[in-house]
Order: structure tokens, then C-alpha cells, then sequence
């Protein structure tokens, strides 16, 4: 038997599951019958709908059987079973998406990362949590050969051929002190009735059961090899809901989602007249930490009468639900659906749209209990603002259902608070978009929405700048970006008009001496305490937006320029204007519109010059 490495990643995640999900070992089992019952669904369906696998004895089911003695503890199962290759991809490599960016956001501390372990998902690996030896001999569907794979968990394994009948998967654990207690029946039962109670499938349990026979001295022990089904073996989303609990639709979730910990919510229709299908969801209270991956593993898993067909089809939520774990399973769909016909059928939109609509309402239920509410934002908040970008359909209820940091409150606020919240003759909902929230809460941009009490949202998420404009109008209000210079126009006062015109002279001599760097040189309105600051044009990308594109890798975005406003009432535009000394008026306006683009973080094109300008004008002030 030749050995083998395996790969750097399943050993550090090896050690971090050994040591952070310690205290909740015996979930090991939960996830082999988990494990079990997706190859048993995978064959299930082949059987029923692809010719070759038509004739095949099959007679799905998972047995667990142990020895006492010799510590080990053994789950098999009919399924689709792996080929050599498949240990080797499936089991000696850990394919998931994100893996690697997992691992670099681990810190080390075992507390903080046994709750991301959770968000992961542990499958197969928690054997060796209870195990110093793991044994699987597998054969697929399909194939000849049957391979034996085993491994200690230290980094190697072995692999080689072998034989087995029919086709499936048993794995071996060799327990270790810490497992020797899952070689007893009693303990096995109990967790599989915990865990596993909704398992489709029926998992039978081997002992030996000893019976007494006869009477007084004749009396005689017998042993005999028993075989007991230990779950109801039907599936949970099919059943009433009144006979299910909390409990068992927690179960079931970690089941499915190979998560730790209880979901956040979960939501069960049974539909029936013109379309027939049930649906569970339930939403993670951790985020899948492939979420914003372009090669997420979707969380909804298709079934046509009870039979699974995939749990690989993006298509079965719209993207910005892609955090959604759960099951739908279709009365009036034909078994061997092609990915091709899955995404055009009529029948499947349907279940579709009515389940995104039921999932955005018990959003809306939720977002009634600010706190809860919050625990969900802070996870999903994003996705939600996408959704509000892609689900024209939905879009009034995801208009509810987004939040934004604002001027006026702690923590989140609605667009409909913030309506509420309006002045009487305000005219729009103002934002103003960036990068840091402290930097945007200090902005010249918002003194005078501050001084006049009106208040501005503040989005300071990258994505807020691609939403919010395209989003446009929430109700009858249109949303404005203080940012640009129209948004301050509703602001004016008969007052401002007239110093605008006092001022235009000062205006006209800015903007000759500073050329080609602004685009226009206006009076502002929207300035209290600074002498000035930049705005873009209505039809220009906001300077935060150029930043982000130019991040994202776009270097032919034209160089767009900034709109210098200056404060007519500011004591340095007053002094300003007095200036003879054209050599010292430059100087300044160049100051003016240096520190107003250093406070909106963008870089200034020559520091050495700006420097150089303000030891000037310290040596004039001392
Ligand atoms: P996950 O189940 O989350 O994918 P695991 O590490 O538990 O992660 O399993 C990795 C892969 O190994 C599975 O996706 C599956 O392809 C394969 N596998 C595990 N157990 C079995 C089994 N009993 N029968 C067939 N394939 C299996």
C-alpha cells in the first residue's frame, strides 16, 4: 500500500475540528449518516431516471453496527459510493469554495474559531475527533472495483483496491479513549434518535441481543444477531406541521446545512390546489463563509415527489438568497429534469417566486423585533441591498427591509422611519456615500443639513454607491447624494441667492487661477464651519465611486473633476476677497480646494506643493 499526503489545508482543518468541536464530538455520527443519506438520494435518483442504473437491486438504507470489544463502530450505506478518485478529490482534498480564505481568517484563538469551524461545515473529518483510525471501503455505482481507503488522520493515508457488494460506502472508526463510549448501543441510539430522527432513509441498528431460555437451572443464555430500525425514516418536510416541534426542524437543519448551530429562522409551507410542492427554509445565523464567492455552493436542495434531483443548482434562488439553506420538493415536475429544464420551467418559477416572496415576509416579521432584527442585518445586510438592485419584483417589500446608518439615529434606520422622520417642506431623502462612517459623520458636506436639522443617511458599504443611486426614488421621495452639487439647490435660501450674486466677482478669480484642476468654482450652500469643500456633477460618478473603480482594476475611468464650493459667509472667503496680491490669491483658492479634497479622501496630485503653501503661511501667521 502506497502512502499518501494529503493536502496541506485537510490537515490544518484536521487539527482545528479535533480541538475547537471537542466539546460536541458526537456529532461525527450525525455527519456520516448525513453524508450517507446524500449518497443514498444520489442513487435513488440515477435509478429512477438514467437506464443504466434502471436494473439495479437497490435497497437503500444505512446500517450501524459496533463491537464492544475491539472499540470500533461501523456506518454503511447502498449508495452511490466513491471510486479511487472520488476518495481522493472528495475525501483527501477539501474541494469546498472558500476553503483557503476560511483558513486565512482564522486567528488562532480556538474560542473565536470553533464558531467559524461551525459556519464550515465539518462533514467526514469529525470522525477523527473519536477515532485514531478511520477505515472507508467504498465502491460506486456503476463500477467494478471497489477501494479501500485508511488513514490516521496525521497527515497520510493509504489506498487499495479491494472488494465489496453492492455498491456503497462503509466506513470504520477505530475509537479512541476519547470515543469508546459510541461502541454501545444505548449511546448510538440515543444519538441517532437526537440527530438524525428525519432521515428519509431507515437506519437499522446491529446488536446482540442475549435472551434467557428455559426454566430455573436449565435456564440457558442465547445470543442473537438483532437488526432494529432506530428513526421514523420519513422525510420531516412532509409531515404535518403540527406534529413537528422546534426542535426537530433545528435537527433536520443540521442535517442539511452541516452547521453547529441552531438556524435563525425557519419556514415550513405545505402548498397544495393548483400547485403542489412544499418548501423549508431556514436561514444560518452565521453567514456560509463562501457567500460572497462567485463559486458559492447553493444551500436549496430540489425534490420532485420525495426524490432528490440536485443540490447543485444556483438557479433555485435568486443570488442575493443564496445564504438560504433548505429543500423544495416539487409534486408536478417530471423526475429527470435536465439543468437545462429546470431553469425554464414554468412550474419550478413559480415555487420560485412564491418562495422568495414567503422568505422576504418572515424577513419582515423578524424586522419587528429591532434587536433580532439587527443579528440578521449585520450578516445579510448585503446581500438584501443586492437584492434591491436585482429583484424588481420585490422591490417595495426590500425597500422595507434594508437599513442605513443616518445622522439622527444609533445604530440602523429604515427608509420609512426616515420618511417619519422628515421635515415638512424637505424635499428629498439625502445620502451621502463613502468609505469610513467617521469620516463621512464629519464631512463639510453635512454642515448645513446638521445646522437645519435635516437629516442624511450615511452608507458607508462600498455596494451603497451602485444601490442607492440606481435605486432612485424610495415612495414619492427622491434620493440624493449630498455629494453632488444639485442636491445642495434645495437648500437655498432667498438670502443665498442674493450672496451668490455678491460673490460671483471672488468666484470668477477662484476659478481663473485654479484652471483646468475644478470643473466649476459656485457658492455654497450646504457649508456652516468650513470655508470649503468638493462636490462632483450630477451626471459625474461621486469621487468614492471613481476611487472603487479604480480599485476594482478600471484605469481608463476619464479623469473627472471636482466642483469647488466655498462658504460666502466663512471668514477666510471674506478675507479673501480683499486680497490684492495675486501671488498670495492663488496660494489660498489652491488651499482651499487642497484641504476640501483631503477631508473627501482623495489624494492630492502634488503634497510637496501643498506643504510648502501651508509652512508659508505659518511663517506669514507667527
Ligand atoms: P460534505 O459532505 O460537506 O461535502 P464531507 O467531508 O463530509 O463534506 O464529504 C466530502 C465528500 O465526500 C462528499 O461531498 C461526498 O462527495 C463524499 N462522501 C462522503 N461520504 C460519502 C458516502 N457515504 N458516500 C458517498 N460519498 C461520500
Amino acid at each position: 500500500m502506497a502512502k499518501r499526503k494529503f493536502k496541506t489545508e485537510v490537515n490544518q482543518l484536521l487539527q482545528l475540528i479535533i480541538h475547537s468541536l471537542y466539546s460536541h464530538k458526537e456529532i461525527f455520527l450525525r455527519e456520516l449518516i448525513s453524508n450517507a443519506s446524500d449518497a443514498l438520494d444520489k442513487l435513488k435518483h440515477l435509478t429512477l431516471t438514467d437506464a443504466n442504473f434502471k436494473n439495479l437491486n437497490f435497497d437503500p438504507r444505512i446500517d450501524i453496527s459496533f463491537d464492544e470489544n475491539k472499540k470500533t463502530l461501523t456506518v454503511s450505506d447502498t449508495g452511490i459510493g466513491m471510486s479511487k478518485d472520488d476518495l481522493v478529490e472528495h475525501i483527501s482534498t477539501i474541494a469546498r469554495s472558500g476553503t483557503k480564505s476560511f483558513l486565512d481568517q482564522l486567528s488562532g484563538d480556538r474560542k473565536k474559531d470553533s464558531n467559524l469551524i461551525g459556519q464550515f461545515g465539518v462533514g467526514f473529518y469529525s470522525s477523527f475527533m473519536v477515532a485514531d483510525k478511520v477505515e472507508i471501503i467504498s465502491k460506486k455505482a456503476g463500477e467494478d472495483t471497489a477501494s479501500k481507503w485508511v488513514s490516521d488522520g496525521q497527515g497520510e493515508y493509504d489506498l487499495s483496491d479491494t472488494e465489496r457488494d453492492p455498491p456503497g460506502t462503509t466506513i470504520t472508526l477505530f475509537l479512541n479513549d476519547n470515543g469508546k463510549e459510541y461502541a454501545y448501543k444505548w449511546s448510538i441510539e440515543n444519538i441517532i434518535k437526537k440527530y438524525s430522527n428525519h432521515i428519509p432513509f431507515p437506519i437499522f441498528l446491529h446488536y446482540e441481543d442475549t435472551t434467557f431460555e428455559g426454566k430455573g437451572d436449565k435456564k440457558e443464555e442465547k445470543k442473537e444477531q438483532k437488526a432494529d430500525q432506530v428513526n421514523e425514516a420519513s422525510a420531516l418536510w412532509k409531515r404535518s406541521k403540527q406534529d413537528l416541534k422546534e426542535e426537530d426542524y433545528n435537527e433536520f437543519y443540521k442535517t442539511i446545512s452541516h452547521d453547529q448551530e441552531d438556524p435563525l429562522l425557519y419556514t415550513h409551507t405545505q402548498a397544495e390546489g393548483t400547485l403542489d410542492y412544499t418548501t423549508l427554509f431556514y436561514i444560518p445565523k452565521k453567514a456560509p463563509i463562501d457567500m460572497y464567492r462567485a463559486d458559492y455552493r447553493p444551500g436549496v436542495k430540489l425534490y420532485v415527489k420525495r426524490v432528490f434531483i440536485t443540490d447543485d443548482e444556483k438557479e433555485l434562488m435568486p443570488s442575493y438568497l443564496r445564504f438560504i439553506r433548505g429543500i423544495i420538493d416539487a409534486e408536478d415536475l417530471p423526475l429527470n429534469v435536465s439543468r437545462e429544464i429546470l431553469q425554464q420551467n414554468v412550474v419550478l418559477e413559480k415555487i420560485k417566486s412564491s418562495s422568495v416572496k414567503k422568505i422576504l415576509s418572515e424577513l419582515k416579521k423578524l424586522s419587528r423585533d429591532n434587536e433580532k432584527y439587527a443579528a440578521f442585518y449585520k450578516e445579510y445586510g448585503r446581500p438584501l441591498k443586492e437584492g434591491l438592485y436585482q429583484d424588481f419584483a420585490n422591490k417595495e417589500t426590500l425597500s422595507e427591509l434594508v437599513r442605513f446608518k443616518s445622522t439622527k439615529t444609533e445604530g440602523y434606520t429604515s427608509f420609512s422611519e426616515y420618511v417619519e422622520r422628515m421635515k415638512e417642506d424637505q424635499k428629498a431623502i439625502y445620502f451621502i456615500t463613502g468609505e469610513k462612517e467617521d469620516n463621512l459623520r464629519n464631512s463639510p458636506l453635512l454642515e448645513m443639513y446638521l445646522k437645519k436639522d435635516i437629516e442624511v443617511l450615511i452608507l458607508d458599504d462600498e455596494i451603497d454607491e451602485i444601490v442607492i443611486p440606481a435605486y432612485g426614488r424610495y415612495k414619492d421621495h427622491e434620493l440624493k447624494a449630498v455629494n453632488r452639487s444639485d442636491a445642495a439647490e434645495d437648500l437655498k435660501t432667498e438670502e443665498d441667492k442674493k450672496e451668490e450674486k455678491e460673490l460671483k466677482p471672488l468666484i470668477e478669480r477662484i476659478k481663473k487661477v485654479l484652471g483646468e484642476d475644478v470643473k466649476d468654482v459656485k457658492a455654497s450652500t450646504r457649508l456652516s464651519d468650513s470655508p470649503s469643500c468638493v462636490v462632483v456633477d450630477e451626471k459625474d460618478p461621486t469621487i468614492q465611486m471613481q476611487e472603487m473603480l479604480r480599485q476594482m482594476g478600471q484605469d481608463n475611468i476619464p479623469e473627472i473633476k471636482p466642483i469647488l464650493e466655498i462658504n460666502p459667509t466663512h471668514p477666510i472667503v471674506k478675507k479673501l476677497e480683499e486680497i490684492k496680491d495675486d501671488n498670495a490669491f492663488e496660494e489660498i483658492s489652491r488651499l482651499l480646494l487642497e484641504q476640501a479634497l483631503l477631508i473627501e479622501g482623495v489624494e492630492i496630485k502634488n503634497p510637496a506643493n501643498f506643504v510648502k503653501r501651508i509652512n508659508s503661511m505659518m511663517q506669514k501667521a507667527l
